[in-house]
């Protein structure tokens, strides 16, 4: 695996989508579990604020990639060669292809009751011969829990994508990753939304642009204190060495 980069402490690898696609299918393909973490700024000042949080994304999690503008921003100009950014959003498309082309299994746990479902239909419509082959809501309750674990692991699922947001989707995937089958284990925030037109994604000039956090913003205004991370994040690296 590539040497990480370190961004306000947080290991983050500076690997293309290809490249981070190929190895999570090498690792999957060995027998190996991947937690996989797509770094955003905004999580990268969760871990600055959540020593749980921190723990987790630094220690446990075994890939972590460059999410937003942001963490690529931060990583060049902590002087490291960042080759690309690498979505959570977009590696989630780019693994439910991949099972599309080779059978890998996926599992969708998250989102309010329906969501997952209308996500895998979706998928389904752009990656022909996606093999989906569970779902289940994101509001449980800690009683249905294993049950939950028990109805992933009897689904044959090799890719288990976790959309509960951050820290929560993460907090799960760590207490729970030694009883889970799945190889490869990533948390998506709101990619089901997206996939059940709950959610728009910005427009591709806008990413290009690094303007996606503004267009989040206009679309869910509540956001505000949320997006407050990101200046600070842009401060604190300003303020950081490498
Ligand atoms: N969610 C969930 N269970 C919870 C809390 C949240 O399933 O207890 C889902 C919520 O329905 C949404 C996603 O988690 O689909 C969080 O989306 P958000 O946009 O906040 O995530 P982000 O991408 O910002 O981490």
């Amino acid at each position: 695996m590539i040497q990480p980069m370190k961004i306000l402490g947080v290991p983050v690898h500076p690997m293309t989508m290809q490249g981070a696609v190929d190895e999570l299918e090498k690792r999957m393909l060995a027998g190996e579990q991947t937690f996989v973490v797509t770094a955003n700024a905004e999580i990268i000042m969760m871990c600055q604020e959540n020593a749980e949080y921190n723990k987790i994304v630094c220690e446990n999690a075994e890939l972590v990639l460059p999410d937003g503008a942001g963490a690529v921003w931060a990583g060049r100009h902590l002087g490291y060669t960042v080759p690309e950014r690498v979505a959570g959003f977009d590696l989630y498309n780019h693994l439910l292809d991949l099972s599309a082309h080779k059978g890998y299994k996926a599992y969708f746990f998250g989102g309010a009751p329906g969501v997952a479902e209308a996500a895998k239909t979706k998928s389904e419509e752009l990656y022909p011969g996606v093999q989906v082959v569970g779902c289940h809501n994101g509001y449980f309750k800690p009683e249905d829990e294993a049950e939950i674990i028990a109805d992933i692991n009897a689904s044959g699922a090799e890719m288990l994508f976790v959309a509960l947001g951050a820290p929560k989707q993460e907090i799960w995937l760590k207490k729970y990753r030694d009883q889970l089958k799945p190889r490869i284990l990533m948390g998506i925030g709101g990619s089901f939304d997206v996939f059940a037109g709950k959610m728009e994604r910005a427009p591709k000039w806008m990413q290009d642009a690094s303007l996606e956090w503004a267009f989040r913003l206009y679309k869910q205004p509540s956001r505000f204190m949320r997006m407050m991370a990101l200046p600070k994040f842009v401060l604190k690296v300003m303020f950081s060495s490498k």
